[in-house]
């Protein structure tokens, strides 16, 4: 006897599986048992501009002119950043920058070292 869940939508004991989902021949709803699991947390990657994972401590460096709110100066493209500290929010990087002091950064401006 197949230990198959019953269809979460019309309770059918006749799921079967296709390939890594589950489907339903009654009412044709298919799912993944997997992502049902409610196991895996979300974990918030936040990804350089070439999609690359970054993480507390990585060094990168800006991949584009970014003028500093309410200021005249510009980090110039290029500029090296150590040891960033991710963030949650728009700006999701939080770093020193020398000569700027404390910064926050779009990840999709910078390219992991
Ligand atoms: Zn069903």
């Amino acid at each position: 006897m197949s230990s198959l869940p019953n269809c979460p939508q019309c309770q059918s004991p006749y799921t079967y599986e296709d390939g890594l989902m589950l489907v339903c021949p009654e009412c044709a709803h298919e799912w993944n048992e997997n992502a049902q699991d409610g196991a895996n947390e979300e974990e918030k990657v936040v990804k350089d501009s070439n999609g690359n994972v970054l993480s507390d401590g990585d060094s990168v460096t800006v991949i584009k002119d970014l003028k500093v709110k309410g200021s005249s100066l510009v980090v110039k493209i290029g500029t090296k950043v150590k040891n960033i500290r991710l963030v949650d929010g728009d700006h999701d990087i939080d770093c020193k920058i020398d000569g700027f002091g404390a910064m926050k950064l779009k990840s999709e401006f910078v390219k992991k070292i």
